[in-house]
């Protein structure tokens, strides 16, 4: 194989889609040696590259039934396409290699799907041409399906049933639209994906390089991301393995080199109709996308930073205010001085017990208990606590004086009742009360009226 980055590889006579001759048979043909899952050889290629951003692995293959073939592909980083020639001898593998160097001469640096489809053009134009001017046969033709990536853009142009597919996170999606006679069977509802694959007229293409100079080629631009893996692909892959199958082997396959290998065997394996060629691309790790994963985590530590700042500026401020906060409360049933505030914060208390007294709870009048025992009596600091706790003491031993007071008055009262347990209840009884020893009983008796008119009447 030659280092051309487009390849025809195979120089025999054949017909796309059709029956062929099998004069020629081809080394990897039902019965050779040769294990087909490593297919080498005449009649089967591989190619493979690397670049910053992607790496990758193309392989094309004549088949089991056909004896040339008339595949070409390019895979000449950033664009890659696959193209399936159709014409008969020295015609469609003409015109296919004629796509693909058309493409490859014209195509974007840029992830362009506008001109990237520009380059189908001109393709289109050139096979046309090449027909007119006999480097190929009239009437020959060929699909031709594209990409160029560009970092996380890819530009997708195509024409025919070349296929490119998608494979991210696993999944298998179909990016491009098949312009063949099965593919509107299959819009119209008419046949099922399954039953398209094996209908007769599912070689039929409705849209195609190298007839119409106003063909056009569909065009659109789409995101990758590292990890995923871009398939390109003629129908000799799509039409022998189901998508499914493909899926499968493009997410069991290390590599891209093992996943062409692979999928080209897999087309081999189901009976190898047609020609079959695949390129696979890889989006690698490019240094942008770390540049970028980089960029996001170093917003990400800026965020967690200025939040941890925010969250050390508010512990440091709720620190020193617990610290400074004070209040009265109850400890053990006596009144104490606590530090912080009367609260818990995830099962921790926000105070510290500072200082105790002797001052009980129970002495205290009852709404300063329920104020007290209710989350305490807020200070503004220990003095004031210490002078809370005083006033408390003080007010205790006012009260009990008080009381003292009262109990005395009280007890003199009894005593004063019980020494003078004949205290005059009438004016009848009033003789026997003079006759004690208290003070009262000393006191000389009031005079009546009548005494106090004779006194003054004897003055
Ligand atoms: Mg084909």
């Amino acid at each position: 194989m030659s280092a051309l980055p487009w390849q025809k590889l195979s120089r025999s006579l054949h017909t796309l889609h059709g029956d062929g001759d099998a004069e020629q048979a081809p080394i990897n043909s039902p019965g050779h040696d040769d294990d087909p899952t490593v297919v080498e050889g005449a009649g089967a290629q591989t190619l493979s590259g690397k670049s910053a951003t992607l790496s990758w692995a193309a392989r094309t293959d004549v088949g089991l039934v056909r004896g040339h073939n008339e595949d070409s592909f390019l895979a000449l980083a950033p664009t890659f396409a696959v193209s399936d020639g159709m014409g008969g001898h020295a015609a469609g593998e003409v015109a296919s290699a004629i796509a693909v160097e058309t493409i490859s001469n014209n195509a974007p640096v840029h992830a362009d799907d506008l001109l990237l489809g520009a380059a189908i053009e001109t393709a289109n134009a050139a096979v046309i041409e090449g027909a007119a001017t006999g480097k190929g046969k009239v009437g020959m033709g060929c699909t031709a399906s594209a990409v160029t990536i560009e970092q996380n853009k890819m530009a997708v142009a195509h024409v025919g049933d070349s296929r490119v597919y998608l494979l991210h996170n696993g999944a298998l999606v179909r990016l491009t639209h098949d312009h063949s006679y099965v593919e509107e069977l299959v819009d119209a509802g008419e046949i099922t994906a399954d039953e398209a694959r094996v209908h007769p007229s599912r070689s039929v293409i409705t849209r195609a390089l190298g007839s119409d100079p106003d063909m056009y080629a569909d065009h659109f631009t789409i995101d990758v991301s590292a990890g995923d893996r871009i398939i390109l692909c003629s129908d000799g892959l799509s039409s022998m393995v189901e998508d499914s199958q493909i899926e499968a082997i493009a997410v069991s396959s290390a590599t891209p080199q093992a996943a062409v290998d692979n999928l080209v065997a897999s087309a081999l394996q189901e009976g190898g109709h047609d020609n079959v060629t695949v390129v696979v691309i890889d989006v690698s790790d490019d240094g942008v996308i770390e540049q970028h994963r980089r960029s996001y985590l170093m917003r990400l530590a800026a965020v967690g930073a200025f939040i941890a700042l925010v969250c050390a500026g508010l512990f440091v401020a709720a620190t020193l205010f617990i610290r400074n906060s004070w209040y009265v409360g109850v400890n053990n049933e006596t009144v104490a001085i606590y530090r912080g505030v009367n609260a818990s914060l995830l099962g921790h208390d926000l105070y510290t017990l500072s200082e105790t007294s002797t001052v009980k709870v129970a002495d205290l009048p009852d709404a300063t208990q329920a104020n007290l025992r209710n989350g305490g009596v807020v200070v503004s600091s220990e003095d004031e606590a210490q002078a809370t706790i005083q006033s408390y003491r003080e007010q205790i031993e006012s009260d009990k004086a008080r009381a003292q007071q009262t109990a005395d008055k009280t007890s003199v009262g009894t005593e004063t009742s019980q020494a003078n347990p004949a205290v005059p209840k009438s004016n009848d009884e009033a003789p026997a009360a003079l006759g004690g020893d208290s003070d009262t009983a000393n006191e000389e008796p009031e005079a009546s009226p009548d005494e106090y008119d004779e006194e003054e009447g004897g003055e």
